[in-house]
């Protein structure tokens, strides 16, 4: 099964090394990192992901994700990195001080959307840090030592 198998099956973005778009694709916000990836996956919805996923199973491919690259590595040569760039809703509830986020939003964006309620998140010092990365993975924001575990 070869790559552009994974072409037909996701309605994002698949760009593979030699296409015009790969470069920036695979180039993670920390540009001292390099990335050998395989391939690189806009994936569009939820659908998408499923499909990558199912594709690395037959093929044996690593999957790795990155929002922003902020907290790259370098160590995932060959794997398919799934960008969930476009995964990118804000959904504030002031009532309840709730953010409900996609998982390619960056804090600076939820701050924005939540300063116009007069209110802030739990985020990191830098606005291009990744919500779901931060929060999963750690980070260093204005109120983390008061607020995070
Ligand atoms: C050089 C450097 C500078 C930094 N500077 C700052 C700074 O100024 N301020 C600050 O607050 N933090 C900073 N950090 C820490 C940063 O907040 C963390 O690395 C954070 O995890 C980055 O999240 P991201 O989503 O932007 O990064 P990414 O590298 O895109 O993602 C980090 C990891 O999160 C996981 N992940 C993300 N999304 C998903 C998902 N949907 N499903 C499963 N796993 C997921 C993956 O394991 C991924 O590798 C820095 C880190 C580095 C290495």
């Amino acid at each position: 099964m070869s790559f552009e198998n994974l072409r037909t099956a996701v309605r994002g973005g698949v760009m593979l090394p030699g296409d015009a778009d790969f470069d920036r694709a695979a180039q993670p916000w920390n540009t001292t990192v390099a990335q050998s990836v395989a391939a690189v996956v806009e994936v569009a919805d939820a659908l998408d992901v499923a499909a990558v996923l199912e594709y690395a199973r037959q093929t044996g491919r690593a999957v790795v994700t990155q929002p922003t690259g902020h907290g790259a590595t370098g160590d995932i040569d060959d794997a398919i990195l799934v960008r969930t760039t476009r995964f990118n809703s804000i959904d504030i509830d002031a009532e309840q001080r709730v953010a409900r986020v996609g998982s390619g939003v960056k804090w600076g964006q939820v701050q924005a959307a939540a300063a116009a309620h007069g209110l802030t998140g739990l985020a990191g010092s830098n606005p291009v840090v990744g919500v779901t990365g931060y929060t999963l993975g750690g980070g260093f924001g204005w109120f983390a030592s008061r607020h995070h575990q």
